[in-house]
């Protein structure tokens, strides 16, 4: 969805899954202005009207009106990542019942043994 800051003209894209159905605040990242929507079913139902205070979603992605992107902190949302607990920093080791380590890092040599290499053999 493309929001289109009625002030500035700056083209601020809303994710479609959190914007899908909304109804809530969000801020131009051209000029920081707050505006206030509601969408349904991924269109715009009401708004963009004036609004203040915090936004309480930021755009995906943002560019000027000659293209040129916006983008960055306080301005958009980063990208959603898959594993919260493990942006920029070791998977954590997770153990089976036995207390054997079976995955994550960093593993140490000594968390393998007793650990069996992961093929089907096929019986005889
Ligand atoms: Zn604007």
């Amino acid at each position: 969805m493309l929001l289109t800051c009625p002030n500035c003209k700056t083209k601020n894209f809303l994710d479609p899954y959190p914007f899908w159905n909304f109804k809530g605040t969000t801020k131009c990242a051209g000029c920081a202005k707050i505006w206030r929507i509601e969408t349904s079913s991924g269109a715009c139902v009401k708004g963009p009207d004036a609004a203040d205070g915090q936004p309480d979603l930021l755009p995906g992605f943002a560019e000027k009106q000659d293209y040129s992107p916006i983008s960055g902190p306080g301005l958009t949302r980063p990208a959603p990542r898959a594993r919260k607990d493990a942006v920029c920093k070791p998977i954590p080791i997770q153990r089976n019942i036995r207390g054997n380590a079976v995955s994550g890092r960093p593993l140490k040599k000594e968390d393998l043994i007793g650990s069996r290499p992961k093929f089907i053999a096929g019986r005889k």
